[in-house]
C-alpha cells in the first residue's frame, strides 16, 4: 500500500476532526517514508495546524502536510483554492470529499431554512465544487483521459432515509447520485470515482447536529457500540491503494448493531 502512495499529493476536506482527521493520520501512517504530501482543509485552521505538527512529529518530517483554511460551502473560496496553492502542491492525485454535517433533526415542515441551506451548500454543492476544481488536474495527467482518485464520503442515510432526517438524507442521496453519474462520465479513464458510506461513527458529528449540546450528542451513542473514525479511515486508505485498474466503487460500513 505504501508504494502505491509513493510521491502522491492527497487532499482531504474536513480534516479538523472525526473521519477526515483520522483519514489524514491513516494516510501518513501507511506511507511515512514515501514522499507523501497531504493537503488538509477545514474552517478551523488552528486545529489543522495541530494535526500537521503531530504528523510531522510522528513521521519525523517524512510526510509533508499543508494546512489550508477552506470553507467548502463558499464557492469563491473553492474557486480560488487551487490557484492559491503553492505550485509544488498543485499536482493532486487523491481528493477525499469528506467535509459534511447534519444540523438539527426535525420533521420536514419544521426544518429551518438556514439548516437546509447549510446542509445542501456543504454536503452537496461544496462536494461538487471541490470536484470541479480538481478534475482539470486529474484530466491533464497521463495519456488515458486522466488519472486520480475522488473518494466521496456519503452515508448510510443516503440509502436508507429515516424520519426526521429528510434534508440530511436527501443531501447524501444526492452525493450518491452525483458520484454514480461522474463515474460513468469518466469511464475508461484512470480517474476512479468512489464512495465510502459510513453508518454510525462516534465523532463531533452529533455535537454539531445538536448545535453544540454535548449531553444530547452523547445520548446518541449511549448503550451502543459505534464505529470509530479510524474504522472509516482504514477503508478510505484501502480504496485509494488498490491497483490502478481496481475501482472499489461503493462501500457501506456500519457497526454490527446497526444492520
Ligand atoms: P465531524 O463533525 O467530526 O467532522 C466534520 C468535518 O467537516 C470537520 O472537520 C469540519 O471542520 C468539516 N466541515 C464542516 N463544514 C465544513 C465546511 N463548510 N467547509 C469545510 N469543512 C467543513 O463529523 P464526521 O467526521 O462524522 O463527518 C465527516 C463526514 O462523514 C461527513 O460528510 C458526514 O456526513 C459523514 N458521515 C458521518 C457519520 C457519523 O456517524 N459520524 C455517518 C455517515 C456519514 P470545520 O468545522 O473545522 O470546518
Amino acid at each position: 500500500a505504501a508504494k502505491r502512495l509513493e510521491g502522491k499529493t492527497i487532499l482531504v476536506t474536513g480534516a479538523s476532526s472525526g473521519i477526515g482527521k483520522s483519514t489524514t493520520f491513516e494516510f501518513a501512517r501507511t506511507a511515512p517514508k514515501n514522499n507523501l504530501k497531504l493537503i488538509i482543509t477545514a474552517r478551523r485552521i488552528d486545529t489543522l495546524k495541530e494535526v500537521a505538527s503531530q504528523i510531522d512529529a510522528e513521521t519525523n518530517g517524512g510526510v509533508k502536510v499543508l494546512p489550508v483554511q477552506l470553507d467548502v460551502s463558499n464557492p469563491t473560496e473553492v474557486k480560488n483554492f487551487i490557484p492559491n496553492l503553492p505550485e509544488e502542491w498543485r499536482d493532486i492525485h487523491v481528493l477525499v470529499n469528506n467535509a459534511g454535517l447534519v444540523r438539527g433533526l426535525a420533521k420536514a415542515p419544521e426544518i429551518a431554512e438556514e439548516d437546509i441551506n447549510i446542509m445542501f451548500n456543504t454536503n452537496v454543492t461544496g462536494l461538487i465544487n471541490m470536484t470541479q476544481a480538481i478534475l482539470p488536474i486529474f484530466k491533464a495527467r497521463g495519456t488515458e483521459g486522466g488519472s486520480g482518485d475522488i473518494i466521496n464520503i456519503g452515508s448510510i442515510a443516503g440509502r436508507e432515509p429515516y424520519a426526521g432526517g429528510s434534508i440530511y438524507c436527501a443531501t447524501k442521496a444526492a452525493v450518491r447520485s452525483f458520484t454514480d453519474s461522474l463515474r460513468k462520465e469518466l469511464v475508461a479513464t484512470r480517474i476512479r470515482v468512489m464512495e465510502v458510506d459510513p453508518g454510525q461513527v462516534e465523532t463531533e458529528f452529533s455535537v454539531v447536529r445538536f448545535y453544540g449540546d454535548k449531553e444530547k450528542a452523547d445520548a446518541v451513542y449511549a448503550g451502543v457500540d459505534p464505529l470509530t473514525p479510524d474504522d472509516i479511515a482504514e477503508v478510505v486508505v484501502f480504496v485509494a491503494t488498490r491497483r490502478e485498474n481496481v475501482v472499489v466503487a461503493d462501500t457501506l460500513i456500519f457497526p454490527s448493531h446497526q444492520a
